[in-house]
Formats: structure tokens, sequence, C-alpha cells
């Protein structure tokens, strides 16, 4: 069975081909800049790589190229789209709708809609693309795999805010969490690594890439997770600030440089905050590295890694006390699969809960799965490469076949 996983973006697209139960990639590629000037589309084909600098004015034409991509003699691995047995669509936001992926039908595409007040810059070009792709292979089922689905087992206690019950109750105002597809994948995955059944691992899993997110993992299911109304919460980003106090907003406001701009104060904790703006360096790891190096312990880089770990160790703390019982904690994103330094400065000085990193296992391993604890750890330390255009397609296909 040919399964098709589709991310679509405001401006992007990006797709993969998965021969299912094997979860063989036989294609993937990316569209940029749709609908903008400098439009292309990178479509891969093993290691056979083709760039495809043309107009893409609209998602439309934007998933046409796509398909006639995967069907091309030069560039294809399918000879008709009628191969294609299924859909899979990354949505962003489910609400409190869903808990599991879905078959998509009116009543779907209804709630997507509804959720677009909550997820303004995602939902909206995610429906965009389930509708394309249902006007370029008609019949073919189409599912819903929700970014906010795995966190929806969060116990009320964890996932409303204290504020007053009205605004959770009119404004649907709590904790939703989202990098679930990739906490529910790591979570099926160490289970594996574990030798033990799903419904019985209790995990702290760390998605750190350029958006990060942690979540405490109680029998397989979410119970708690950094991000919250938005993914603007939680730990600390490439530019995203992550937990601040919310007076300080109120108190942006009032001065006169910021009066009334509450859009900019929205960017500046979206765009301009986190590794970026603590270093005025960079939003990427690699480069605060390579500058820390460089410009020694007092610079910017280096205090914008160390809030960035101090933070992570943070919640490690707060989920191990929330779980009781942690059989692993799991490392996944560019950051947790590749900084070695990170993953140690993050889980230094705990070996009195139990944490022992194997300086020497943690140095080497990058990029791909491993444990990295001491033998004498009593929680298993695992790195796991996050795979959620995987998992999308497995939940697809399991939805369909
Ligand atoms: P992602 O959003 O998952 O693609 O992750 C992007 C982040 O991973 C960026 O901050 C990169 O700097 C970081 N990253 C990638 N490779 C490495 C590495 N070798 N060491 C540290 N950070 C890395």
């Amino acid at each position: 069975m040919i399964v098709l996983v589709v991310n679509c973006g405001s401006s992007s697209i990006k797709y993969q081909l998965y021969e299912m139960p094997e979860k063989k990639v036989m294609a993937k590629g990316l569209a940029e800049k749709v609908g903008e000037s400098g439009s292309m589309l990178t479509h891969r084909r093993g290691d056979e790589k083709f760039e495809l600098t043309q107009n893409i004015p609209n998602h439309k034409v934007g998933i046409e190229l796509i398909l006639s991509c995967l069907t091309s003699p030069e560039m294809g691995v399918l000879s008709n789209v009628k191969e294609i047995s299924a859909v899979g669509h990354r949505v962003v936001h489910g609400g409190e709708s869903y808990s599991d992926a879905m078959r998509i039908d009116q009543d779907v595409m209804t709630c997507i809609e509804e959720c677009s007040d909550l997820a303004p810059l995602h939902n909206p070009p995610n429906l965009i693309g389930i509708n394309e792709c249902r006007a370029a292979l008609p019949g073919v089922p189409m599912v819903a795999v929700f970014d906010t689905a795995f966190h929806q087992t969060l116990p009320r206690a964890a996932y409303l805010y204290p504020l007053p019950y009205e605004a959770y109750e009119k404004y649907r105002i709590r904790k939703y969490g989202f990098h679930g597809t990739s906490h529910a994948y790591i979570t099926h995955r160490a289970a594996a690594i574990l030798g033990k059944p799903v419904d019985q691992v209790n995990l702290v899993t760390c998605h750190l890439g350029n958006g990060c997110s942690m979540a405490a993992v109680r029998g397989g299911k979410s119970v708690d997770t950094t991000m919250g109304f938005t993914p603007l919460a939680g730990l600390m980003m490439g530019t995203r600030c992550g937990d601040i106090d919310p007076a300080i907003i109120p108190y942006l406001l009032s001065k006169p440089e910021y009066a009334n701009k509450v859009a900019e104060i929205d960017k500046m904790m979206n765009k301009k905050s986190g590794l970026l703006g603590i270093s005025g360096v960079s939003n990427d790891m690699r480069d605060l590295g390579d500058d820390a190096a460089k410009s020694g312990p007092d610079s910017r880089s280096k205090l914008a890694i160390d809030m960035f770990c101090y933070r992570v160790k943070h919640y490690v703390g707060a989920y191990m006390a929330i779980l009781g019982r942690v059989d692993a904690i799991c490392f996944m994103g560019g950051i947790g699969e590749n900084g070695a330094d990170v993953r140690a400065e993050c889980l230094s000085n705990m070996e009195n809960f139990g944490v022992l990193v194997d300086t020497e296992k943690n140095k080497t391993l990058r990029g791909k799965e491993g444990d990295i604890s001491t033998d004498g750890s009593k929680i298993k330390i695992l790195v796991i490469p996050t795979d959620e255009e995987g998992f999308i397609a497995e939940e697809t296909y399991n939805l369909c076949k």
C-alpha cells in the first residue's frame, strides 16, 4: 500500500511517499516559497536530488507539481497517481475533539476549521492542503494526524491554567501541547528499545530542535507537556522565549515604545527571543557552540546555551517528580539527536536521582539511536531520531489498510 504524507504550511509543502507497511521511503521533497517570488521544489528519489525552480503561485499548483514529479519518468516512482492508496496530513490543531488520527470526513473538516482560531498560522494552510489533495486524488482516503492529539490525555489539573474558569469555558484557553506526533513516535520506539509494552513505560521525552518541547509520559500516555495554549510556552527555543512572567506583556504595553504594539510584542516573543535573542548571534545551536568556543565563557552565546540547558533540566526534574518512576529520558530533534554537550549539561549533577550519562557513549552518539547512560544508571538515557512523517504514514496505514 502506497501512502503519501503531506505537511502543508502557509508557504511550503513537505511531502514523503511511503511503501507500507515496510515504511520504505520511495521519494520525498519540499515546495518552498509557495505564493511568493523565487518559489522552488526540491524532489528526492533515493540519493538523487532534483531542483525545479518554477512559479508555484498557490498550493493547488504545488500539489499538482508534486504529483507530476512522483509520476514523471525521469524523477518519479509511480506510473500513475492512482497507485496512491491514502494520504496522511499533518494537522497542527485538533482542539479537544481528537485524541487520535482520524479519517477525514465533513465533521473532521469542520473541527479543523473551528480550530483555526486557535492556530491561525497553521490550520488554514493544513485545510488548503487537504482540499487540494482531495481535488487532485478524488476518492482517495485522507487522514488527519493532529499535533495536539497525543497530549489529549493530560489530566485537568495539568491542562488548566489558573485563570477564571470562564476563560476555559468561553475561550477554550487551556494547555493543548504540540509536537505530539514526535512524542508519540518516541514513546513507541522507547518502549520497543526497553522491551516493554507501551502501556507500561514511563518516560521524559525531550524534543529539542528549533522548536522545543518536553513531555511526561506515564503508561505510554502524555500526562504533561511544556508547550501550552500555543507553541510559545515552555522551554527556551531557537527564536521563541518559552515561559516568561505573563505580567511582562502589560508592562511592555505601558511603555511608550510599545504602546498598542501587541503584534510587535508577539513578534518579539516568537521570532526575536530564545537562543537568538539572548546570544544576538544566531538561533542555531551549532553557531552558538562555535561562537562560545571562540568568544569564551562570558559570551552571550555561552549564556544562551546555559539558559537553554537550565530550562530543560528544570523540566526533567519537574517531570521526574510528577511521574515518580521513570524508565528513560529520551532526546530527539536536531539538538537532542546531535548535541552531545547540551545533553550532558541538561543531565549534569543528577547522580542522586539515578541519572548518569556515560561521557564516552554520549560524545560518540550522533544522529542515530542509542543508550548514553552508564551501566549503573537507574534511568536509561536514550537518543532516538524522531520520525514524524513515518509516524503519520503508520497512522494513515492503520486507519486505511
Ligand atoms: P530541528 O528543528 O529538529 O531540525 O533542529 C534544528 C536545531 O538542531 C538547530 O539549532 C541546530 O543547530 C541543531 N543541531 C543540528 N546539528 C547539531 C549538532 N551537531 N550539534 C548541536 N546542535 C545541532
